[in-house]
């Protein structure tokens, strides 16, 4: 995904390097954005769970900066499914086997230079393996009604612009939804006027590698 944000099948921007400075400044970004926000993930998450999701994302991305040498320096296959066992070690809760199974997917799926159609096709895989490992779907108000979206954004050609506006529409568009997965469920009509703390955290790491792509 990292190296095929650019609008054409084949874009100068897909024939960018993804060499070992590029992969640090994309995973740095991605995981600072969500260190940034914790205070923001940890109200949601009080809202409408156990107020966890700030600190439990905060440990997984801490642990990833902390091998971020050695991941920028892997294929892009290897350093996804090393964020993903990470996050599985670290992260905790509903969210870090989800996110887990979400990296550790990708890495499985994607080539080492993939093009953009197989980025494509690897993120949509990566999105079927959270569905299986959740029992989710779509509009019941988790981090799917993020990813999903974007995955659909990417997938139709949509440049980092598009993609970003894609996930925080989406991301917003949770708050009006009654939960029926996840701690929020617990909740019934009490969810509902909240946006899910699982759906702003796959906004803030989609938004910041759409936003660090543009730059790189
Ligand atoms: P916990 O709910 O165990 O405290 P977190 O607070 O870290 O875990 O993560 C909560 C987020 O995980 C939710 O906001 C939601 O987006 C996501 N989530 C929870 N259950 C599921 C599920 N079954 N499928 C997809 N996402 C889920
Ligand atoms: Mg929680």
């Amino acid at each position: 995904m990292a190296i095929a944000l650019g609008s054409t099948a084949r874009s100068p921007i897909e024939s960018l390097p993804l060499d070992a400075p590029r992969k640090r400044r994309m995973i740095a970004a991605v995981a600072n954005s969500v260190i940034d926000h914790v205070a923001e993930l940890t109200a949601l998450d009080a809202a409408i769970g156990d107020g966890d999701h700030g600190h439990n994302m905060k440990r997984g991305c801490e642990a990833v900066l902390q091998d971020l040498e050695a991941l920028s320096a892997m294929s892009l296959p290897d350093l996804l499914k090393a964020v993903g066992a990470k996050l599985v070690m670290k992260v905790g809760g509903a969210s870090g086997p989800l996110y887990g199974t979400l990296f550790m997917a990708l890495g499985k799926e994607l080539p080492v230079e993939p093009s953009r159609a197989e980025a494509a096709s690897a993120f949509a895989a990566a999105i079927a393996a959270v569905r299986a490992r959740g029992k989710s779907e779509a509009g019941q108000k988790t981090m799917l009604d993020v990813l999903i979206p974007a995955c659909q954004a990417f997938a139709s050609g949509g440049d980092a612009v598009a993609i970003r506006k894609a996930a925080a529409a989406a991301a917003q568009a949770t708050a009006p939804v009654r939960a029926t997965r996840g701690r929020a469920s617990f909740l019934g009509d009490r969810s509902i006027g909240h946006v899910d703390p699982g759906a702003q955290s796959s906004f803030l790491m989609i938004a910041a590698l759409c936003d660090a792509f543009g730059e790189a």
